[in-house]
């Protein structure tokens, strides 16, 4: 078997870290071939010197050294499409890939999909491309790799399926009541108990908004009605998620809690070779608990539903509404609970000029959201 080019954007972020290590532990099957990065020069250009790409790209001005620069209008657009490439792997964060992912399907490329926001404000753009080629489009999420694991074809099917239980870990506040949320520290929320990952997904796994953004993720992508998934409080992050027919079998997914895993699923599918992925121990697995969630202290994940099924261009105001009072809260600006309460306020104000999303329309909404954010931080909202 011929290697597989692969490119990766967003390098230096805990996704694209990992992915550089699932890549490099199978060397027959993959060659790195481009890299991708924002701002941490420093880190892609180590990458750049450990597995040695023949093209790199850096959104921000500084210079890079061994390595064929990309520096067109939209660099990973030009990424995707390099004849080298067969799969992209998609980790940056914020709607910045929205392009590249959409470009890499039309060419028939295969696209392992760790940015959430992509679908939640694209997919309706992106869906149509993907169904026209079927097994290209891969979710790198760990939830969403399970229910791909469980769901037989990959899809919904009313006739078998009754529900999708879709697992999250409860994030650092687990058991808070709404008015203790109002005094926790940034430093409190960075601190996940399971996983290890970037700043914002980490406030965004406190706030249960991240689950809110997986469940837009995977009505899209397993083509699920959004009220047929049901969130389930599991604080082990052992199952990744569930699948119940409608003959009262379910189908779980079990792994460590190890972004590998999902990883190497994607780019390797349908093959499962012994990788870097951490394995699961009996004793890991002993203790399995499940409780339903506080949407009273916790209401992300219902405001991401309602703004589903409102459809159209909020969800893409809920994505960047969130991404910016995450900023906000990093920076001491809010508290945690105006998080959700400035989302919630963006959502409510939003006067849709159009039913139709398209790239201008998604662009165009990030920047009425932007404006409504900062004037409402400007307004004094903690
Ligand atoms: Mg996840």
């Amino acid at each position: 078997m011929s290697r597989q080019g692969v490119a990766i954007l967003g390098s230096t972020g805990s996704v694209g870290a990992s992915t550089l290590d699932v890549v490099t532990a199978l060397p027959d099957r993959f060659e790195v071939v481009a890299l991708a990065a924002g701002s941490n020069t420093k880190m892609l250009q180590e990458q750049i010197e450990r597995v040695r790409p023949r093209y790199a790209a850096l959104a921000c001005g500084e210079s890079l050294d061994g390595v064929k620069r990309i520096d067109t209008d939209d660099p990973l657009t030009s990424i995707a499409l390099l004849d080298e490439v067969d799969i992209v792997v998609v980790a940056t964060t914020g709607h910045a890939a929205l392009p590249a992912t959409i470009a890499a399907l039309e060419a028939g490329k295969i696209v392992a999909l760790a940015n959430k926001e992509t679908i939640v404000a694209g997919g309706a753009l992106v869906m149509p491309i993907a169904d026209r080629h079927p097994g290209n489009l891969r979710p790198v999420d760990s939830e969403h790799s399970a229910i791909w694991q469980c769901l037989p074809g990959g899809r919904f099917d009313d006739r078998s399926v009754r529900r999708i239980l879709m697992t999250a870990s409860g994030g650092p506040f687990r058991g808070m009541s709404a008015e203790q949320l109002r005094h926790v520290t940034v430093h409190q929320a960075l601190d996940h108990p399971t996983w290890s990952m970037g700043s914002r997904i980490t406030i965004d796994s406190a706030t249960l908004m991240n689950k809110g953004f997986e469940l837009i993720e995977a009505a899209w992508l397993f083509h699920c009605p959004i009220d047929r998934i049901t969130i389930v409080i599991h604080p082990q992050s052992i199952v990744h998620s569930m699948v119940e027919f409608n003959d009262g079998n379910i189908i779980a997914q079990l792994g460590s809690h190890d972004m590998r895993l999902p990883i190497q699923y994607a780019l390797t599918y349908p093959d499962r070779p012994a990788g870097c992925g951490k394995r699961l121990t009996l004793d890991a697995m002993a203790k399995l608990t499940f409780e339903e969630p506080d949407f009273e202290a916790f209401p992300a994940p219902e405001i991401a539903r309602a703004a589903a099924r409102l459809g159209g261009l909020y969800p893409a105001v809920l994505s960047k509404a969130d991404e910016l009072a995450v900023a906000a809260f990093l920076d001491g600006q809010i508290s945690f609970p105006a998080i959700t309460e400035i989302v919630q306020h963006a959502l409510d104000a939003f006067e849709p000029g159009t039913t139709e999303v398209t790239l201008e329309a998604i662009a165009e909404t990030d920047d009425w959201t932007t404006r409504f954010v900062a004037a409402s931080l400007a307004s004094g909202v903690r």
